[in-house]
């Protein structure tokens, strides 16, 4: 039998994971990037260190009109058959903090380095900095046409050009014109895992101040999503590894028409009555001492005038006596539930990761396979799939371009 001629769109995660399982299954693969290297995002991850995947993946860490759909690839590569995967290119990898997987080098680009020694080895044709613009199939043949003008053919085609977030490192949402062209539908995109606007000008002045707390993100009286970290305050609203969790939901509010609250807990420790307790015991010290100043032992020093001016207190410098009850209550209160009325989200520029995409009830779990065109698949983040910060996204890139590049191969 002849080798199946596989065409692959996009030379990121997915693409170049799909690269090497379709050459390791026989097919003759042509890989065409638009950029002038491969797997340039692949070095922008997880802090230059990659963090490629997490121990704990399962379906409650992704999103998407029907979450479910990865099950499909990830009864087949789970997180131990990718780092298997990984290992046999000469990679070793370590767990940290959540079940995050990084390389042992904490470098990035062994792990490009490593997919793109294999993928040389096993004699993939690379075409680069040639962005592919049309698809077609005719008589059984897909027909590419890239930026140059080059007519490239084959028997089957992967689509893997990632989403429209970081557009700097190459996808600036192509992928989707190319799927629709040959009539697969979308659902709505937006920019997730990604800073979160908020529209109070007092935090402004907090600009760089960090906490470690927790964050929820509430809409009509429910609580979203609730998570803890380092929470940095910026001049537009917050950002940090927990807020990126919550940017999500924060658009998904926005597209419904409800108010996102972020809702700060500077002492997720200690309930609301410890801290009352503990504020008294603070002002009771020494009656002559400054308001503001008596806090300095429990908050950061910027923090305190802008939460005594959001509880309304003017007279920041009143001593300690002059202090009332109510004021103590207020201030336990705020410390607890500080809220901040979300605008919005940065944009795509900052994102790490496209929500929505390519419909997955138009693809076939199993093989990846679009359930319209025979012989066309698609995996990454082009599909309507994408994870929580901590390795869930490349994660699904590796399992659903091993999948699609064995499937398109056979
Ligand atoms: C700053 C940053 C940090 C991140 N950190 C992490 C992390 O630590 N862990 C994690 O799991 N995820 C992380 N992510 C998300 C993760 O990188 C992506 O979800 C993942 O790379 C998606 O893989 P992909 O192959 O689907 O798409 P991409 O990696 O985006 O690759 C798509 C490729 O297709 C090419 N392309 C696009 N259109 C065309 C076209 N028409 N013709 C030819 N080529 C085309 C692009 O140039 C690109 O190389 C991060 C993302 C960013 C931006």
């Amino acid at each position: 039998m002849t080798a199946k001629k596989v065409l692959i769109v996009g030379g990121g995660a997915s693409g170049l994971a799909a690269a090497i399982s379709a050459a390791r299954k026989g097919g003759e693969v042509v890989l065409i990037e638009g950029l002038n290297r491969v797997g340039k995002k692949i070095l922008a991850t997880g802090n230059g260190r990659c963090n490629l995947s997490n121990i704990t993946a399962n379906i409650t860490h992704y999103h998407g009109e029907n979450p479910k759909f990865i099950e499909g690839a990830f009864t087949q590569v789970d997180v131990e058959e990718t780092l298997r995967f990984f290992q046999l290119l000469g990679l070793e990898t370590k767990v940290e903090d959540e079940g995050k997987v990084y390389p042992i080098s904490d470098q990035g680009s062994s792990v490009l380095d490593l997919l793109r020694y294999e993928v040389e080895k096993l004699e993939v044709n690379q075409i680069l900095e040639d962005p592919v613009r049309t698809l077609q199939k005719k008589d059984n043949r897909f027909i590419l046409e890239t930026e140059s003008k080059r007519k490239i053919t084959g028997d089957a085609v992967i689509l893997a050009t990632g989403g429209m977030s970081a557009p700097k490192l190459g996808s600036k949402g192509s992928g989707y014109d190319l799927g629709k062209s040959v009539g697969h539908g979308l659902t709505p995109v937006f920019p997730a895992l990604v800073q979160i606007k908020c529209d109070n000008r007092s935090f402004r002045s907090l600009k760089g101040v960090k906490i470690q707390g927790s964050i929820k993100l509430e809409a009509e009286g429910k609580v979203l999503r609730k998570e803890q970290g380092e929470v940095l305050f910026t001049d537009y609203g917050v950002s940090g590894p927990p807020v990126l969790q919550l940017s999500r939901g924060v658009q998904e509010c926005l597209q419904k028409n409800r108010v996102p609250w972020v809702v700060l807990d500077f002492f997720p420790e200690a309930g609301e009555e410890k801290i009352y307790e503990t504020l008294w015991m603070l002002v009771s010290l020494d009656g002559k001492k400054p308001f503001d100043f008596s806090l300095i032992g429990i908050l950061n020093k910027k923090v305190i005038p802008v939460i005594l001016k959001e509880i309304g207190i003017t007279n920041m410098k009143k001593a300690c006596e002059e202090v009332t009850d109510k004021e103590i209550q207020r201030l336990a209160k705020i410390l607890k539930n500080c809220r901040l009325k979300s605008t919005g989200t940065l944009s795509w520029k900052d994102s790490q990761v496209t929500a929505g995409g390519i419909r997955t009830d138009e693809v076939n779990p199993k093989t990846l396979e679009s359930k319209k065109i025979k012989g066309l698949y698609f995996a990454g983040e082009i599909l309507d799939v994408d994870g929580d910060c901590g390795g869930f996204n490349l994660q699904w890139a590796w399992s659903s371009g091993i999948i699609a590049g064995e499937k398109a191969a056979e």
